[in-house]
């Protein structure tokens, strides 16, 4: 790990990738070790952000300092966020939840193998170096098939982003030049030309709060995850989905998809083809090609857009059937058994 100093000042508009905020640091302390970032001044930001979450008319404001864990537990995302709930208790460990913050967890880092070892050339990490994740003879299995360019092809790999992103949540910023809001769906870019730049945040901004909103259909939610096994596993494929029914049809809807894309995915045409439909099996296989109708899977990961499509697809019916998993059933859903 490279020498750096530890401040409690914010991050310089001008300070490039020289000083970065640490709040959890389950992402940055691994990425310091393996000498992905080597910023010269840390600027431990968690002292500095709320941590509180305030319920609000139109739904929850959640200090950006708030842990995975404690947001997870709020009583009101028990009760009207199942997805978040399910996001954030699949992610990770316990250990790495008490820790994490939510501000933290949207900014995770891919976990593309080409862009975690510096032995690779890695556009994301590197810009102009090349990506080896696309050459011959390259792993590209856990790598993304939405939203993937000829300069990066790596997948973003939270969970919790994936909830947010379907529930129309937003981010609370502050920055040298002021403050702002960015919907949730806007914070991350695709990578394009420049995957280096992962995010519309200006160097030095700070994400203060998040705020998510309540829905019926956030109300009626789940998030569906499928992975190599059964805990401590990033998401191959994922399904954020909410579903407010007018008898047999659907009248609002919210549709994610994590694992595949460059970024949490929100389905515009998957919510598109539900809304105001039928909820049946049929209806439901219309949204799932809508939503992967865009991927372009690099050689190796087309296995991803059928294993998306099938996600979205299982998670609609059995929302339409069941209704949202309590915890018991979640994780026998996730050790591949109903429970009971
Ligand atoms: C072994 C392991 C398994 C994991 N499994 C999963 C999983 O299954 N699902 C999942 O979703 N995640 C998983 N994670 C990722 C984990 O959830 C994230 O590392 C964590 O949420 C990041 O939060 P943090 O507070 O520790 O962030 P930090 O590591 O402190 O920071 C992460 C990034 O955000 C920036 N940052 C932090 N806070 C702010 C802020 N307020 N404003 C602006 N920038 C900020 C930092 O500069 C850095 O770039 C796993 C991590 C590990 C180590």
């Amino acid at each position: 790990m490279v020498p750096f100093t530890l401040s409690g000042d914010p991050v310089p508009a001008d300070a490039g990738s020289s000083a970065a905020y640490l709040a959890g640091g389950t992402t940055m302390a691994d990425l310091m070790k393996l000498n992905v970032l080597t910023p010269e001044v840390v600027t431990f930001v968690r002292p500095a952000l709320s941590a509180e979450v305030t319920e609000q008319a139109d739904g929850l404001r959640v200090g950006a300092g708030c842990t995975m864990a404690a947001l997870a537990d709020h009583p009101v995302v028990r009760a009207k966020l199942p997805a978040v709930r399910h996001a954030l208790i699949l992610a990770a460990s316990p250990q790495i939840r008490n820790l994490a913050t939510v501000g933290g967890n949207l900014l995770q880092r891919t976990r593309c193998p080409y862009f975690r070892h510096t032995e690779y050339r890695c556009n994301k990490r590197e810009p102009g170096s090349g990506c080896d994740a696309q050459e011959e003879g390259a792993d590209r299995s856990l790598m993304a098939v939405l939203g993937v360019s000829d300069r990066c092809i790596a997948n973003y790999p939270g969970d919790f982003a994936v909830a947010f992103a379907a529930l129309g949540g937003s981010v609370e910023t502050e920055h040298q030049d002021g403050r702002r809001t960015i919907p949730a769906t806007d914070l991350h870019r695709l990578p394009g030309d420049e995957p280096h730049e992962e995010t519309v945040l200006r160097p030095g901004e700070l994400i203060t709060h998040l705020r998510l909103p309540l829905s019926p259909a956030a109300a009626n939610g789940w998030y569906c995850k499928v992975r190599e096994r059964s805990s401590y596993a990033f998401a191959l494929a994922s399904a954020a989905v909410g579903l407010e029914l007018d008898g047999d049809a659907v009248k609002s809807c919210h549709v994610a998809l994590g694992g595949v894309g460059v970024k949490p995915w929100r389905s515009p045409e998957a919510e598109a083809a539900l809304t105001g439909g039928p909820a049946t099996d049929e209806a439901f296989a219309v949204a799932a090609e809508a939503a992967l109708a865009p991927a372009s899977p690099p050689e190796g990961t087309e296995y991803k857009v059928k294993l998306a499509k099938r996600t979205l697809v299982y998670a609609l019916q059995r929302l339409r059937d069941e209704g949202p998993p309590d915890d018991a059933t979640l994780f026998a859903l996730q050790h591949g058994r109903e429970f009971g």
